[in-house]
């Protein structure tokens, strides 16, 4: 007997994901399109991509729109939030995704870099919830998701700041959860661990440091930014109803060794 795999249904809503372009939150953007969710992708020049990204979402389900903002220009995320209000679409599932990392010891690691770290991966986290999640609040339900990171429980190496505002996004996600759980919003976040993207791309080319790496990952791979797009994809969706402030690690066992 044949069996039918039960597809996420995500029809009808729209979603915001920041740092659509590439890597992990175009792979996010395009399994929310598959799911039914009218998209909206975020990136510092994404509609200059427009032609070759309507490409990569011919067929889904959902719509994909994109929209430029630069997430470490807070008048950048005030344009962007009023561009959404004119819109009539209210945006239903938001996803925190973009992210930036720096490489750098501590002793020398720039003021520049620290502050370009926290204004993309933890400012513009909480400003777009603030904004996106009050209006949540007042229709009685929607989803946040988060991307935190492996290195939101443990410290990494040459990686202070995004190391800091890792650990400092899942905090914001149990905060954010504890205050609006009972008003319907889930806030949660995903934690992926070692996955091939762009961020990763120096690592993957280095032999040594890919086989030390993949030695203490227990699933022995990278990860595909896909595999991380289908556990948002569910956090977004009605079946993680009763899920609220968790960390979930998408990390091939990373965390358990
Ligand atoms: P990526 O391939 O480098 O993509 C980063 C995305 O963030 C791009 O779409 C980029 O858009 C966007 N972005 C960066 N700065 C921005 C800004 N100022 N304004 C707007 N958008 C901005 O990275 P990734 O590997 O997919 O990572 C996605 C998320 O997963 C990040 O939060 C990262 O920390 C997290 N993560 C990744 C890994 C991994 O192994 N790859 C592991 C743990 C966590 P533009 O290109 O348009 O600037």
């Amino acid at each position: 007997m044949a069996t039918q795999r039960p597809e996420i249904d995500l029809r009808g809503k729209t979603a915001l994901v920041t740092g659509a372009s590439r890597g992990i939150g175009l792979a996010i953007a395009r399994v929310l399109a598959r799911c039914g969710a009218d998209v909206i992708g975020i990136g510092t020049a994404i509609s200059r991509n427009a032609q070759e990204l309507a490409r990569d979402f011919e067929g889904l389900a959902g719509r994909f729109t994109p929209m430029d903002c630069d997430l470490s220009d807070r008048d950048a995320i005030d344009r962007l939030l009023a561009a959404l209000d004119a819109d009539a679409a209210p945006i239903d599932i938001l996803v925190n995704n973009a992210g930036i990392i720096r490489r750098e010891e501590a002793a020398t690691h720039s003021t520049q870099d620290w502050d370009a770290v926290m204004a993309v991966n933890l400012d513009a986290v909480f400003l777009l919830s603030r904004a996106l999640g009050a209006k949540m609040l007042a229709r009685g339900h929607g989803k946040i998701i988060n991307t935190a990171s492996v290195l939101s429980f443990q410290g990494g190496i040459l990686v202070p700041g995004y190391a800091a505002a890792k650990g400092a996004v899942a905090q914001l996600t149990h905060a954010l959860a504890n205050e609006w759980a009972a008003s319907g919003v889930n806030v949660n976040a995903v934690a992926p661990g070692y996955v091939a993207t762009d961020v990763t791309s120096a690592l993957q080319q280095d032999a040594q440091r890919t086989a030390a790496l993949m030695a203490r990952v227990p699933a022995g791979r990278w990860g595909e930014p896909e595999e991380i797009a289908w556990p948002v994809a569910f956090l977004a969706s009605d079946m993680a109803d009763f899920i609220h402030g968790a960390i979930l690690p998408v990390d091939g066992g990373w965390l358990s060794r």
